[in-house]
């Protein structure tokens, strides 16, 4: 898997504190995309054991507590991204079991594939949908668009 950026402190993508990774690869070509340069699923760096070994690290980081992380992109459910992303959620429940795993995806929840339901079982909450810039608000918290919805998978997720 490829990324474009991974911020270790973030605060605006999702409640609380987080660490934010920008997954490389979407196939969804959304028209008002804002991160075009993500699209490509060979763009950005090559995502390695030495970050995934660092997410965790930061989020078990006693010094600046975060609620959680944050999978954006790009798309973390391309089909080419999944396997690097079940890893990864599957290994923050693993060791940081209080933190929550939020994802942004273009494709919707009722279009998900069994593969990439594996992954989502791990989330706590899963932002779906393509952007639709007719349905645009700035109002909305955690999407852009109104088509677009903030589903909560866990009983103890926070939105
Ligand atoms: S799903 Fe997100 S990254 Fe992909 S084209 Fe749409 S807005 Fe852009």
């Amino acid at each position: 898997m490829y990324y474009q950026a991974y911020h270790p402190i973030d605060v605006v993508n999702g409640p609380g504190t987080r660490c934010t990774l920008f997954v490389s690869g979407c196939e969804h070509q959304c028209k008002g995309c804002y991160n075009q340069n993500t699209w490509r699923l060979d763009s950005g760096h090559t995502f390695t054991q030495a970050l995934e070994d660092k997410i965790i690290s930061d989020l078990t980081d006693q010094r600046i507590k975060r609620q959680g992380l944050s999978l954006s992109g790009g798309d973390p459910l391309h089909p080419h991204n999944l396997l690097a992303v079940l890893s990864l959620v599957e290994r923050v429940k693993r060791e940081c079991p209080d933190k929550d795993i939020w994802c942004w995806t273009g494709y919707t929840y009722e279009q998900l594939s069994s593969e990439q339901q594996a992954v989502v079982q791990h989330l706590d909450v899963l932002v779906d949908g393509k952007f639709e810039q007719t349905m645009k608000s700035p109002q909305l918290a955690w999407r852009g668009s109104s088509n677009q919805r903030v589903i909560t998978l866990s009983s103890s997720a926070e939105t």
